[in-house]
C-alpha cells in the first residue's frame, strides 16, 4: 500500500534537536533539553509502538550498587571514579522522585538485599568486614549514616546470611516509561513512535544539518542525540558498544512469597524481586557470556531452563513453582565490559548517550541531561 500525500506530509520532521530512541535515557535527554531550551523543537524518534528496548524490558531495581559490586568495582579503579559513579546513581534516583509520584512509578521501597549461601562464606565474610568503610564513603553521597546493615532474619535456611541495602527500592519500568513519555509529551516534545532510523552509512549530512531517513519519512534537526543503546551497534557498528542479551522468569502467583524487595545473589550475576505475589528472577549471563552477546531478543531454553532450577533447587525448594512468562531484553556494555556510558561527540552535532551496563534505570536521568549539555553546547 502506498501512502498518500497527506499522510507524507502530515508530519513536520524539521526539529532543532531529535532523540533517536525513546527509552529511559532518550525520553530524559528530551526533556531536560526542552527544559533548558523552551523554544527548541525537539523530537524523539522511536521504532517501536511504545518502547521495546532495555526500559520496557528490566527488572525495575532501582539500584546504585551491592556490596559486592562495589567492592569489586573498587579493586579495579580508583575511589574516586567507583564513588563518582554511585553518586550519579544516587542522584539519577532522587531525579525520578522528584519528577514522578510513587503512584507513577509504582515506587516501593522495600529495600534491597544480597545474601550469600552457605558456600560463599569467605566471600560473606568479606563483604561483612568491608560494610563499615563502606558506609563511610557512602555517608558522603547519601547523608545516611547506614546504607549497609546485616540482615538478622535470613529469607530461608539455603543462605548463609545477608546484608541489607537501605535505600534500594523497585518500581515498574513500564509504567515509569509511560510517565515519563507523557510528561515528554507535556513539554511539547514530538514523539514519534513506529520510526526506524536507518543505519549511520544512510544519513547525510548539509549545511542546515543531519537528514535521517526513517520508516516513517526523513528528519532533519540540526543535533542528533543517539540513545539506541543495545541496538547501537547495528546503527554505528565501528562505536565501541557491544550488546548483552538479559533474560527474566516471572512466576504466576505463589500462596507466599519469602521474598519481599530486591535482591542480589552470586555476587550480583542473580537478580531476584517480588511482583506483587509472583517472583522475578534474572541474570545468569555469567554461564552464558558468548552466546548472550547479542540483540536477538527471544529467550533460549538454556538460560530460562537454569533460572528455573535456580527457582525450584535455591529460592523456592519444596514449593510448587511455575514460570508463568519470559522475556528478554538488551543491555550494552564497552567491549571491554565497560560499566561506564559512551557519552561522547561523534561528529559536529551528533552525539551518543549509551551503554549503560546493567543499571540504567538509576543512571538515565544524569545521562540524560549531559547529553542535553552536550547538544546546547553545539
Ligand atoms: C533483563 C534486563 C534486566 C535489567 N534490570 C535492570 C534493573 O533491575 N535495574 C536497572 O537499573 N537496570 C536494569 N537493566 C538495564 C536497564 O534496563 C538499561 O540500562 C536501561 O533501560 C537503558 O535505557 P536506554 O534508554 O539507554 O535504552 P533502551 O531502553 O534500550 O532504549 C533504546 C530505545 O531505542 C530504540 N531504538 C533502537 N534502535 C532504533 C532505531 N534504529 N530507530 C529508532 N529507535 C530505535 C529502542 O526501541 C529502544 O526503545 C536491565 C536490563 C535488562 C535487559
Amino acid at each position: 500500500m502506498n501512502s498518500s500525500y497527506w499522510e507524507r506530509t502530515a508530519l513536520e520532521l524539521e526539529w532543532d534537536a531529535v532523540i533517536v530512541g525513546g527509552g529511559f535515557v532518550g525520553c530524559w535527554a528530551a526533556l531536560h533539553l526542552k527544559r533548558k531550551k523552551p523554544h527548541w523543537k525537539i523530537g524523539v524518534v522511536e521504532r517501536s509502538a511504545f518502547g521495546a528496548g532495555a526500559s520496557t524490558r528490566n527488572a525495575g531495581f532501582a539500584c546504585f550498587g551491592s556490596p559486592t559490586e562495589l567492592l569489586d568495582d573498587l579493586s579495579q579503579a580508583s575511589e574516586a571514579h567507583v564513588w563518582g559513579r554511585v553518586e550519579r546513581r544516587w542522584r539519577g534516583l532522587s531525579l525520578w522522585r522528584s519528577a514522578f509520584s510513587e503512584h507513577d512509578l509504582r515506587w516501593e521501597p522495600l529495600g534491597g538485599h544480597e545474601l550469600f549461601r552457605i558456600h560463599e562464606s569467605d566471600l560473606a565474610q568479606q563483604t561483612q568486614d568491608a560494610l563499615p568503610g563502606l558506609n563511610r564513603s557512602m555517608k558522603s553521597i547519601t547523608s545516611q549514616g547506614e546504607v549497609f546493615r546485616a540482615m538478622d532474619q535470613l529469607p530461608g535456611k539455603q543462605w548463609h546470611s545477608g546484608v541489607k541495602i537501605l535505600g534500594e527500592a523497585q518500581l515498574h519500568p513500564g509504567k515509569a516509561l509511560f510517565a515519563l513519555q507523557q510528561a515528554c509529551q507535556s513539554a511539547g516534545i514530538h514523539l514519534l513512535f513506529g520510526a526506524d532510523v536507518a543505519p549511520f552509512d544512510r544519513w547525510e549530512h548539509t549545511t542546515a544539518g543531519w537528514l535521517l531517513p526513517t520508516s516513517r519519512g526523513t528528519v532533519a534537526a540540526e543535533r542528533v542525540g543517539m540513545c539506541t543503546n543495545g541496538a547501537t551497534s547495528g546503527l554505528f557498528p565501528e562505536w565501541p558498544v557491544v550488546p548483552a542479551r538479559g533474560q527474566v522468569v516471572l512466576t504466576h502467583p505463589l500462596p507466599s512469597v519469602p521474598y519481599r524487595g530486591t535482591f542480589h545473589a552470586d555476587a550480583g550475576y542473580l537478580y531476584f524481586r517480588n511482583v506483587g505475589d509472583r517472583l522475578l528472577l534474572g541474570g545468569a549471563r555469567n554461564h552464558f557470556r558468548a552466546q548472550e552477546q547479542t540483540d536477538d531478543r527471544n529467550t533460549t531454553e538454556e538460560v530460562t531452563g537454569f533460572l528455573e532450577q535456580y527457582l525450584r533447587d535455591v529460592l523456592l525448594p519444596g514449593l510448587p513453582v511455575s514460570v508463568d512468562q519470559t522475556w528478554a531484553g538488551t543491555m550494552a556494555f564497552g567491549p571491554n565490559n565497560e560499566k561506564d556510558p559512551l557519552l561522547a561527540q561523534h561528529k559536529p552535532g551528533l552525539w551518543s548517550a549509551v551503554r549503560l551496563g546493567g543499571m540504567g534505570v538509576a543512571l538515565a536521568p544524569v545521562l540524560g541531561e549531559e547529553l542535553a549539555v552536550g547538544l546546547m553546547g553545539e
